[in-house]
């Protein structure tokens, strides 16, 4: 893999290998292009650098640390280290695209950020962004998810942002993406969608794969300085997969660092009790770009289901998908029951409540470390499991006190 590998993927057309590219209307693919420009000729300017970092650091509390996981590394062995992506502002790696997204929206002369959102933790973290720059925030979310995810409906709006409902369909997250295009293409010059994840049309998965790299790139240097080598071994879950390519992007040329994506494995592997899209999948078409699709025969995605909302999507970032066909990234599922039992130990070994996706990740490392004692793992941490209390306890109960 050469160094220019960042500046060649994706190609001029948005492409990862055969994935990514841009299947939208004509009317959009030129709002598209406009983007890419912007994003080309602002994003490398010394100013939008400097403004970023300044963000970073002083707003959101970059860097966020690694952390060397004592009690939970003797009870199974290896060395287990969290990059602690949970104390980043609002609580997960999210605001590190979205503070970049609105930062760049600002320059570009915007108003208003239009986005969809499915279980709110986007629209939360794209509302926290407007209100900074003080820029305007529509969220659509189908009204389903509306009535499930009431707290991150109230945040969004003490942020200030607009909730709009979406009534038709199934009210969920499909629906919502239309919704939000929609609105964003009747007024393109004002607004501009910024979406959630590595997904979607050209160029955003690259757009937010660059803004997420300051998490590698803080990782190595931190755990090179904390143990003098490399991790043997990184770990991330994989939802639409942007803390994933965060934290593997500063790896992905040093061979002895293992890369492992985690997918959720839910239920069970029948078709609709999971989300492991890298697993199951076929390459198919999914909100305007090719990835690794879980879906029928006619290539409409399949119904899809994890205990982590934040990663149940039937498709996957186009560069994981071609990541996965190079095997330069290993892609494993975690169940809900090994998602929820590593969710109390990280909890009680060490005092941190991790998000129910990043729990995906822990779960996988305290297997790694069981089968190979003497090696090192660096966990993504992509978020804090405040979000998640009332669910868990209500659905699967508090495991007594020893
Ligand atoms: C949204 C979310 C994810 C999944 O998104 P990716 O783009 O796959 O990173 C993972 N962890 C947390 C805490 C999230 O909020």
């Amino acid at each position: 893999m050469s160094s220019n590998y960042f500046k060649s993927h994706p190609d001029k057309e948005g492409k990862f290998g055969e994935y990514g590219g841009s299947y939208i209307p004509e009317e959009l693919t030129k709002e598209m292009n406009k983007i890419n420009d912007a994003y080309y000729s602002i994003s490398k300017s010394h100013k939008f650098i400097s403004e970023l970092r300044s963000i970073r650091k002083h707003f959101q509390g970059r860097p966020t640390p690694v952390y060397y996981c004592n009690r939970l590394s003797n009870k199974y062995g290896g060395r287990i280290y969290l990059k602690r992506e949970d104390l980043n502002h609002s609580g997960a790696h999210k605001l590190n695209h979205c503070m970049g997204e609105a930062l760049l929206a600002k320059y570009m002369g915007k108003k208003k950020l239009i986005a969809e959102t499915g279980a709110g933790q986007h629209g939360v973290a794209l509302a926290t962004a407007a209100a900074y720059f003080g820029l305007e925030c529509e969220i659509h979310m189908g009204e389903v998810d509306m009535a499930k995810e009431r707290p991150n409906v109230v945040r969004m709006e003490i942020l200030g942002a607009k909730v709009v409902p979406v009534t038709h369909g199934l009210k969920t997250l499909k629906e919502a993406v239309d919704s939000a295009f929609e609105a964003y293409l009747k007024d393109p010059v004002n607004t501009i969608y910024c979406i959630g994840s590595v997904v979607g049309p050209h160029p955003f998965p690259m757009m937010v794969r660059e803004f997420q790299r300051v998490v590698g790139i803080e990782a190595k240097e931190q755990f090179l300085e904390m143990t003098g080598e490399l991790p043997d071994n990184i770990v991330a879950c994989v939802g639409g997969g942007s803390n994933a390519l965060g934290i593997f992007s500063a790896f992905l040329e040093d061979k002895e660092c293992k890369l492992h994506g985690v997918e959720p494995a839910g239920r069970s592997f029948k078709k609709g009790d999971h989300a492991a899209t890298l697993t199951f999948g076929k390459p198919g078409i999914i909100h305007g770009y090719k990835c690794y699709l879980l879906q029928n025969d006619k290539g409409e995605p399949d119904p899809v289901y994890s205990v982590a909302s934040g990663l149940d999507y039937p498709g996957v970032g186009p560069e994981h998908s071609m990541l996965k066909d190079w095997n330069k990234v290993e892609y494993t599922s975690i169940n809900d029951k090994d998602c929820i039992d590593a969710f109390y130990e990280l909890s009680r070994l060490e005092g941190i409540i991790p998000a129910l996706e990043s729990s995906h990740a822990v779960a996988y490392a305290i297997k790694l470390a069981q089968a190979n004692p003497t090696k090192s793992i660096l966990v993504n941490l992509s978020g804090r499991g405040d979000k998640d209390i009332d669910f868990i306890v209500e659905e699967y109960g508090l495991p007594e006190v020893k």
